[in-house]
């Protein structure tokens, strides 16, 4: 299917109560607003998640006081001007249907079908497992009848159902309802069948998306990826980022949906700045992935025409990009495994944004895919290694390649030993201090000689003879507790024992560092940490793909390319805290003068979209690119032609 780009996410939920609803939006004006913004594909509103169809339903319940034909209007006239329109459903919150079937709902341990904050939107969802399922799927069913170019699915969210359909279902499948794991994989295997018999419904040649199942558990069903992160409004600037190296994985075409809001959702009087959205959008070029805007429109008004007037800047230049970047891959040579299905622990996070910081190119990858195409890879924290990664991972060292583990990963599955002979340090059980310490055995430059806080303790680990050893285990003089009679806070480091705490194997290809380093990042972001991870990718990886020593460590640079050329991304622009929020409101600038090493001999440097030829040379397998002055983002195409 055809790649989505310039996509915009249009938010239209309506309480009831709206008197003038509609009066003065206009389909054509609507359609009309999104062609001049260079928009090509939109999400828009079939029904919403109060639970209100917007064209005239015979299955679900139309907005009391909307005329006429609201989303097949909006449809034909985005057609019209060559705009793809998939329609929006919430599927896992439907107020309205809610309130009219009471034992459609989920109901919790406690009993209770309504729970948590009332002013919001998730204090009662739809279980799959009941009549919902059938009056869902016709719905749907009824809003392909329209010339739909696809469906998106929203809300879907994992949570545990304790409805009487759910309960007998368990009980006759020898579920133990007392078993939180074991309830909480039943109702996730009730969602896995909807999204399945939604797939059945939507016709292969269309779009679809099923927003909230983990993306590579669902990626016979989804027809893409769409990356919903508000960075600013609660997900942070470090979800994007491990989500988009996982997705790209998964899938040709993911899209970046970050929101024009100030906070979150629903926000209508919220509008985050150009410079922000933008931010965003570059973040998404450097990935390799498409870019869409979420939006709100007003129950009764046009689409904000000044919001659009910026959208239509900003996805001018993405177009003039895009002959550039379509089709292209990312790059990278370092791969990070995972064995979820899509959601991505707060290790991820700490790993994106570490090896960002540091310029090196990662992808992360599920166990099951092929990691060979890889000079180095990480299992980060918690990757424990079964029966059929060990053997893919003795095949992959025998390669010639490298690992690096941290925490538990390398363990096996029972956690009672390494999983391979070859990472041969002594396992001496879990780390059970709350307050230790490590002290390099030879300090790196720019590092303090001290004892260093290890933040999140993993395992205890010694060396065997051959080993070598990079840092020693510190222990406290106390932990973190309380004896009855003080409440132990202050807990300085004492001394060595003679454990480890990073260590490279007899064969020079395996490191491990004993603690859960890449959470400790992503919790405390200690400079002393990254350097741990610097030191031994420059250990086992001494030529690196990209090579930006004198790049401010804010800075983001990645490849991507094809066969006769590569992009080089380099984008300067990062938030600042003010407040509670991450704000970005103008561009970073670059000074001219840097300079960046890209692997590889290419006899042009041409800055994009313009085609300046920018000042390069050739030394020891390297091209040096002497960047110039760069307003936020640069894109500049090293090719040989
Ligand atoms: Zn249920």
């Amino acid at each position: 299917m055809k790649n989505i780009k310039r996509a915009v996410h249009i938010d239209f939920h309506t309480m009831p109560g709206i008197e003038n609803f509609g009066e003065n939006w206009n389909a054509e004006v609507f359609a009309q607003t999104l062609k001049d913004a260079n928009v090509e594909y939109i999400n828009a509103f079939a029904q919403c998640n109060i639970g209100f169809s917007y064209y005239p339903t015979k299955i679900g319940i139309k907005y009391p006081t909307m005329k006429g034909d609201m989303f097949g209007s909006l449809l034909s006239a985005c057609h019209k001007h060559g705009i793809v329109v998939t329609a929006y459903i919430n599927v896992g919150l439907n107020h309205e249907a809610a309130r009219r079937h009471a034992d459609w709902l989920r109901v919790d341990k406690d009993g209770r079908i309504i729970r948590g904050d009332r002013s919001a939107n998730f204090f009662r969802t739809m279980c799959y497992n009941t009549d919902y399922r059938e009056y869902l799927l016709k719905i749907i069913e009824e809003i392909c009848s329209y010339d739909v170019d696809g469906i998106f699915c929203d809300c879907m969210c994992l949570e545990p159902c304790y409805c009487d359909r759910c309960t007998s279902d368990m009980k006759n499948q020898g579920i133990d309802i007392e078993d939180g794991k074991a309830v909480l994989d039943f109702a996730y295997r009730v969602m896995l069948s909807i999204s399945e018999d939604i797939r059945k419904i939507v016709p292969k040649d269309k779009y679809l998306f099923l927003n909230g199942m983990p993306f590579y558990d669902v990626r016979n069903y989804n027809s893409h990826i769409e990356i919903e992160c508000l960075p600013s409004g609660g997900w942070g600037y470090d979800y994007f980022g491990a989500k988009a190296a996982y997705a790209r994985n998964i899938n040709k075409n993911v899209l970046y949906m970050t929101g024009r809001f100030q906070s979150s959702w629903g926000d209508f009087g919220g509008y985050k700045t150009k410079a922000s959205i933008e931010n965003d959008f570059f973040d998404a070029l450097c990935n390799n992935v498409g870019v869409s805007l979420g939006d709100h429109m007003h129950p009764a008004n046009n689409l904000i025409a000044d919001i659009y007037s910026d959208l239509r800047d900003i996805y001018k230049i993405i177009k003039t990009y895009e002959p550039w970047t379509d089709g292209c891959n990312y790059i990278s040579e370092i791969g990070v495994l995972t064995d979820s299905g899509g959601v991505l622990s707060k290790s991820y996070m700490g790993l994106s944004r570490m090896l960002s910081e540091l310029k090196y190119s990662f992808d992360i990858i599920h166990k099951d895919m092929d990691f060979d195409r890889f000079s180095v890879l990480i299992l980060p924290d918690d990757m424990r290694v079964d029966n059929e990664l060990a053997n893919k991972l003795k095949n992959y060292l025998s390669m010639g390649k490298k690992i690096i583990s941290s925490g538990f990963s390398g363990l096996n599955i029972e956690e009672t030993d390494f999983a391979l002979s070859e990472w041969d340090f002594k396992y001496k059980g879990k780390d059970s201090s709350n307050s230790p310490y490590f002290h390099f055995t030879n300090t790196p430059p720019n590092i303090a000689d001290m004892d260093w806080a290890i933040y999140k303790p993993g395992i205890r680990m010694e060396k065997s003879d051959t080993n070598t050893v990079l840092a020693d285990y510190i222990v406290p003089y106390f932990d973190r507790k309380w004896d009855g009679l003080h409440g132990y806070f202050y807990t300085p480091p004492k001394c060595k024992n003679k454990e480890s705490v990073i260590l490279i194997n007899s064969q020079k290809n395996v490191a491990h560092v004993s603690f859960r380093i890449f959470d400790a990042y992503y919790e405390n972001a200690m400079y002393a940490h990254k350097i741990i991870i610097d030191e031994l990718i420059k250990l086992f990886l001494p030529n690196p793909l990209i090579r930006a020593e004198n790049m401010p460590s804010t800075s983001r640079i990645t490849l991507t390319g094809k066969k006769d050329y590569y992009l080089l991304h380099v984008k300067v622009t990062y938030p600042e805290p003010r407040g509670k929020f991450d704000i970005v409101e103008e561009h970073n600038i670059l000074p001219e003068g840097k300079t960046i090493y890209i692997r590889g001999n290419f006899n042009k440097v041409l800055r994009l979209p313009d085609k300046t030829i920018m000042e390069s040379y050739t030394e020891n397998g390297y091209t040096v690119i002497k960047l110039p002055q760069i307003n936020g983002y640069g894109m500049f195409c090293l090719c040989n032609k």
